[in-house]
């Protein structure tokens, strides 16, 4: 028997609740922005998070690094709970943990030369100290496709493509095991897109790094992800290999969300057909009862607004709906869905 890998990364039922403010704050009520989320990251592995915006997928990529702590739950990482680790531990660790942010211009120092933001991370992590820290930058700069030159500029004489170059370079500083990557295209051109795609895919081949590719953009996420998790309301309803989750999406969200991705291909494209939600998100203070998608999901059923669904197997993905097997009923009772 082939010996299953322990995953790099496992997160098990992340909190982030925040206490809730304006008028109907009691003092007991909260914002529940990551409420119960798991999954594992295997080595060299992409992991794609995507939901609409507001949804916790960047909190969660928040918690992981503990830059927000976490309410609850657990985030292991090579076998250490990053939960749990006092100061000295946990910056060790998150040496080998590294975050690339969607606005490379709000992530840079506008005071100082860009040479400086990325050598930030050798100073804290006491790296390539003295002589050798100029040849490290200028190495981390070639190696994401930029002139050492442009060491010395200020982030506002660069443009949107380079300085996420940037910000990528600061990452790797480090030599991370673990990127999380929180919409690193979104504030980029169309075309500057895809060549900071194509330096990502490029970069985990040559380094082995492990992505956790957090973006509303599903065309995106389908381009680099080994697997694929849809969050709603701060909690993941699919996640399952990529092609599954694209070819028969098991959860009505899911399908929403891919039914909106335009195809490039006129007469697919035609064909398409849309499934627009009605109703807004509802408060993450207050989500409804039951599946707390059933307000807007054009398949809701007898159990959906009263009995929460948990990830269940459907093939290779797993779903959390009743549309896909028994829900229970009235104390015991099991009922198939529809
Ligand atoms: Fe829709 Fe019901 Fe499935 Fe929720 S459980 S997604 S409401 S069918």
């Amino acid at each position: 028997m082939v010996p299953v890998a322990e995953p790099l990364l496992r997160v098990s039922d992340l909190k982030v609740w925040f206490p809730a403010r304006g008028g109907r704050f009691t003092g007991r009520e909260y914002v529940r922005a990551v409420d119960g989320v798991s999954f594992d990251l295997h080595r060299g592995e992409t992991l794609g998070l995507v939901g609409e915006s507001g949804c916790g997928k960047s909190t969660t990529g928040l918690a992981l690094l503990r830059l927000i702590e976490p309410t609850s739950g657990q985030v292991c990482f090579d076998g250490s709970d990053l939960t749990t680790l006092s100061r000295g531990p946990l910056r060790r660790l998150r040496r080998r943990v590294a975050m690339v942010f969607q606005d490379p211009y709000a992530s840079l120092d506008p005071r100082h030369p860009v040479g400086h933001s990325v050598a930030e991370p050798l100073r804290v992590h006491r790296l390539h100290t003295g002589a050798a820290r100029r040849p490290r930058l200028a190495e981390l700069f070639e190696l994401v496709g930029l002139s050492p030159d442009l060491l010395v500029r200020h982030p506002h004489e660069l443009s949107g493509g380079q300085r996420q170059r940037v910000g990528i370079a600061r990452a790797l500083a480090v030599e991370p095991d673990l990127v999380v990557l929180d919409e690193p295209i979104a504030s980029l051109d169309v075309s500057v897109q895809a060549q900071v795609m194509n330096l990502l895919r490029r970069l985990q081949r040559e380094l082995g790094l492990t992505y956790l590719f957090i973006a509303h953009d599903l065309a995106a996420v389908q381009q680099v992800s080994d697997r694929v998790a849809v969050m709603y309301l701060g909690r993941i309803v699919e996640i399952g290999p990529r092609e599954a989750v694209y070819r028969t999406p098991g959860h009505p969200y899911t399908r929403a969300l891919l039914s909106a991705v335009p195809i490039p291909d006129p007469p697919r494209e035609r064909a398409r057909e849309r499934i627009v939600l009605v109703g807004d998100v509802p408060s993450p203070v207050h989500p409804p009862p039951g599946c707390h998608f059933h307000p807007r999901c054009p398949n809701r059923f007898d159990p959906c607004d009263t009995v929460d669904p948990a990830l269940q197997p459907i093939g290779p993905q797993q779903a959390a709906c009743h549309l896909h097997g028994v829900v229970p009923l009235n104390g015991g009772q099991h009922r198939s869905g529809p």
